[in-house]
């Protein structure tokens, strides 16, 4: 490489750090722009409910988390995969370890010392410049960025641009999805952002409110439009949460954009088959409705709460078949998804029918995208955090293979 190659990258998420950390290794000079006052925002957030960087299962079934992407997903993962994640976290100084549900979580380090090793190994390095406080504010015909700094514009040029300007919740992170208009303008096709990975509303009657304030119903199947996932869900005072909740939230809320509502269906006692569960409420006969859910199936008071939310108690007491069915298929109407500010993340986005495998623009391969702002979906589980290292690690490996270094 003759003359020295400068890159500018927008957004210091973790895609963006993660795509400056492999540039650098090959003398590239790198420039991070970022809006706020600090990098990494997002990342510590998802770092307070324990860091989930990656997780442990079979590349063939990981995969499968990015739906509609998986052949897309299939080649970023291949070519970065969960244990290169944790080779990367190794360089950094941090073991990780994988928990029963096979997620990866780092051993010792909080999300802050993993951030802090990681801007210490950019920032030792002598081609990396951050510019903090650099919002982009929008982007001239001639290609340059335009940048908000300290009440002034500043305008940039560079060989390659990676845009990393992340999803549209958590605003307070400095994800705003404001980006949306200008990127546009570029010549990118972009699909509304919405919230995945949310809760749901839900008209809970004055009764269920007086009963509970939160809890958690653990080890549930919940499914909407025939897609299931186990875990446990939370209910509030307004609706519900929880891990499995989360990992169908995309098809209950196109449900509710399509129809006005979506209908999540809660399978109680998911280890029982409608049979053994009919056995067991048959068999306590003279005991309560109540007592016979309680010892015969060991639903708890939150279990019961949301069970008598549908249930019909006259007609339960009578028809035992009719209950099993209702244990094993608790129907509960979701108005509105949570507001978007509050989704672990966000659908929609840059479409990938506008961009080259390698993620650059299709009518200008000096543009890339990488991160949250591109249009996929997946699951809680470290899914999204391998997402957003894998196309990092995609679109450095381009620009090294155009730079032939
Ligand atoms: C509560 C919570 C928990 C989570 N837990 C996990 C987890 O355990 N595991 C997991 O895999 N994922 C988790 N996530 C998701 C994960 O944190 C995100 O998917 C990831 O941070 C996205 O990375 P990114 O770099 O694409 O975008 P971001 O992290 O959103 O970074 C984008 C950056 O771009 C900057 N930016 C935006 N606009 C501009 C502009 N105009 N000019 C300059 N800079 C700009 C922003 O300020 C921000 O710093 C969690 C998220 C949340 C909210």
């Amino acid at each position: 490489m003759s003359k020295q190659v400068k890159v500018a990258i927008v957004g210091g998420g973790p895609a963006g750090l993660f795509c400056a950390y492999e540039l650098l290794k090959n003398n590239i000079e790198v420039h991070l722009y970022e809006k706020t006052g600090g990098v990494g925002k997002k990342f510590l957030v998802a770092g307070n409910s324990g860091l989930n960087l990656t997780h442990g299962e079979e590349l063939s079934s990981f995969v499968k988390r990015y739906g509609v992407n998986e052949a897309r997903f299939k080649k970023y993962i291949e070519d970065f995969t969960p244990m290169d994640l944790v080779n990367w976290a190794k360089e950094l100084g941090t073991e990780t370890f994988i928990g029963s549900s096979g997620r990866i979580f780092p051993k010792k380090m909080k999300a802050a010392d993993i951030l802090y090793q990681w801007m210490k190994a950019l920032k030792d390095h002598p081609n990396f410049h951050l510019h903090l406080k650099h919002e982009l504010e929008y982007i001239l015909d001639d290609g340059d960025l335009v940048f908000r700094h300290e009440h002034a514009q500043k305008i940039v040029r560079a060989d390659y641009y990676i845009f990393a300007l992340g999803g549209g919740s958590w605003k307070k992170t400095g994800s705003d999805g404001k980006w949306i208009d200008y990127i546009e303008k570029l010549g990118v096709e972009t699909r509304k952002l919405k919230a995945m990975n949310c809760g749901f509303e839900v008209e809970w009657s004055s009764h269920f409110l007086e009963k509970v304030d939160r809890g958690f119903v653990k080890n549930v199947i919940v499914t909407s439009r025939g897609e299931s996932a186990r875990g446990e869900i939370m209910l509030t005072p307004y609706g519900l949460e929880g891990g499995a909740i989360y990992a169908i939230s995309n098809f209950v809320r196109d449900e509710i954009d399509e129809v006005g509502e979506g209908v999540i269906s809660i399978d109680l006692k998911p280890d029982l088959t409608f049979k053994e569960v009919l056995e067991k409420v048959t068999k306590r006969g003279k005991d309560s409705l109540t007592n016979r859910l309680r010892k015969g199936l060991g639903l708890d008071k939150v279990a019961l709460a949301l069970l008598y939310e549908v249930l019909d108690r006259k007609k339960a007491q009578v028809d035992k078949e009719y209950l099993a069915h209702v244990i094993k298929d608790c129907l509960i109407t979701a108005r509105r998804t949570r507001p978007m500010d509050e989704a672990i993340s966000t659908s929609g986005g840059v479409c990938f029918s506008s961009l080259n495998e390698d993620l650059s623009m299709k009518i200008n391969d000096r543009y890339y995208f990488i991160g949250e702002m591109l249009d996929f979906e997946a699951p809680t589980g470290g899914y999204l955090l391998q997402g957003c290292f894998s196309t990092a690690f995609q679109v450095a490996k381009s620009i090294k293979g155009k730079l032939n270094v």
